[in-house]
């Protein structure tokens, strides 16, 4: 799954990393996102749409060889209308009432829609990060209902329906958010480090206030890195007072508001003045600066800014 940037993470490099490891379909979520998967990868891989075939998308679907995961009634006729023979996919509605055609409607059109030979028939789970949620059997025995004997491809399970185990994988799974290192893949492996310049550092005496609304007010001697990094980069506000920042493994606190470009951090206790300060990285994930943010990781990873300089790395194997 490489729709939102590959999660924010830059989707030219991740698609052909990952097509590297031997990846060889690729889930986006509208047309245009595909075209940049095709121009990372050239043509071979296959590259399916999950919005499907929207109006206005024809050409685009045809001349990059896009597959388009066929949502409606509407979708359908206008896909076997503009482009017959063209690849395409079915995504059915087993229960979470957001995209993919309802049973009763599949029921109707399955006899002809087989026929024309689908790549794949694909369903989404809704509650599939609480293993326990009643939703996931009855939506495994939905997809069954609809699909057993088709014996076409098929495919239901997220990185959460991936950890369900064997019985929700079918022929092809779509794991997004593990791949990237967060929850609910516990064992998830942290993919990146976001660090940021001190931009400015000052001594704060006690009682003076730091930043937007002096929010912050220091109670002993205090030194203030002011730091790169603001809500316009996805930081959200909602850290103001919260969160940390990590010099090497000591967290030193973030103090005051996250303003637009900027956030200032408590680095009394250092021993030396940090030129950068890390807020995501092996000891603070994105799943943990999410919870800080009242947020999840999805969130703040798919939020993170145009502004920062992305540079890549192959972990050793
Ligand atoms: C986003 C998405 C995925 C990937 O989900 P993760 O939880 O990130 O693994 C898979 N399938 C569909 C239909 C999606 O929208």
């Amino acid at each position: 799954m490489v729709k939102a940037d590959a999660y924010g993470l830059g989707v030219t490099r991740v698609t052909r990393a990952l097509a590297n490891a031997g990846a060889r379909r690729f889930f986006v979520a509208e047309a245009e996102e595909g075209a940049l998967v095709r121009q990372a990868l050239g043509p071979g891989p296959q590259i399916l749409v999950l919005s499907g075939h929207m109006s206005g998308d024809t050409e685009m679907i045809h001349d990059l060889d896009l597959t388009p995961m066929l949502n409606s009634l509407e979708q359908i006729t206008r896909h076997l209308e503009a482009l017959p023979g063209h690849a395409f996919g079915v995504q059915l509605d087993t229960g979470m009432n957001r995209l993919g055609v309802e049973m009763l409607e599949w029921q109707a059109v399955a006899p002809i829609l087989v026929e024309a030979g689908p790549e794949l028939l694909l369903s989404h789970l809704a509650c599939a990060d609480d293993p326990d949620h009643p939703v996931n059997a009855a939506q495994l025995k939905a997809f069954h209902d609809m699909t057993d004997g088709t014996g076409l491809p098929r495919s239901l399970a997220a990185t959460g329906g991936i950890l369900l185990g064997p019985r929700y994988h079918f022929d092809l799974t779509r794991p997004g958010v593990g791949l990237y290192g967060g929850l609910p893949f516990e064992a998830a492996l942290p993919t990146l480090t976001l660090s940021l310049p001190v931009v400015q550092t000052r001594e704060v005496a006690p009682g003076e206030a730091v930043g937007y609304g002096c929010a912050w007010v220091a109670e002993r001697p205090s030194i203030i890195a002011t730091v790169a990094g603001g809500y316009a980069d996805g930081l959200p506000r909602t850290l103001s007072g919260k969160a940390r920042l990590w010099d090497g493994d000591t967290p030193c606190p973030l103090v005051g508001r996250v303003s637009m470009d900027l956030v200032t951090v408590d680095i009394t206790d250092l021993a030396e003045l940090p030129r950068s300060l890390d807020i995501l990285g092996p000891n603070q994930g994105i799943d943990a600066l999410a919870a800080d943010a009242g947020t999840i990781g999805y969130e703040l990873l798919t939020g993170l800014g145009p502004r920062y300089t992305r540079r890549y790395q192959e972990r050793p194997a």
